[in-house]
């Protein structure tokens, strides 16, 4: 996709702090942080709502969610507690339409979400 903030991203024609990469999905740290950590998964593949998701992503979306669960446990947050959010649509709060699972930690949580 040729104007989508996250696939250049993962392009690296723009810069981000990453702190993964595969052949499959980038990780890298949300430029306007919610919590003590919080870290953006995103799949390589342009996909751009969970909407769009396909059978053929099955594999590729269950990665996203290892890969996040990998990083909690690798910052130290996997047994107190931490939150994937995956934001679809306006009044979810999705302003980037590439899908990314947003790694949330480090601080109580709390519900419902706002
Ligand atoms: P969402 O609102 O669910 O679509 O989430 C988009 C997220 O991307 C927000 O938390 C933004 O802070 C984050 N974001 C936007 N631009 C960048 C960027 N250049 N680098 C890192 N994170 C970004
Ligand atoms: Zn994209």
């Amino acid at each position: 996709m040729n104007n989508c903030l996250f696939c250049k991203i993962s392009a690296k024609k723009i810069p981000a702090n990453i702190i993964y990469e595969d052949s499959e999905a980038v990780a890298f740290h949300d430029i306007n942080p919610q919590a003590p950590v919080h870290i953006l998964i995103i799949p390589k593949k342009h996909i751009s709502t969970s909407l769009d998701i396909t059978e053929g992503d099955n594999v590729l979306i269950g990665h996203l969610f290892r890969v996040a669960a990998d990083i909690a446990k690798e910052r130290g947050i996997a047994e107190r507690g931490f939150r994937l959010i995956m934001n679809t649509n306006a009044e979810a709060g999705q302003t980037v339409f590439h899908i990314h699972l947003h790694l949330l930690g480090g601080r109580q949580m709390h519900w419902p979400p706002g």
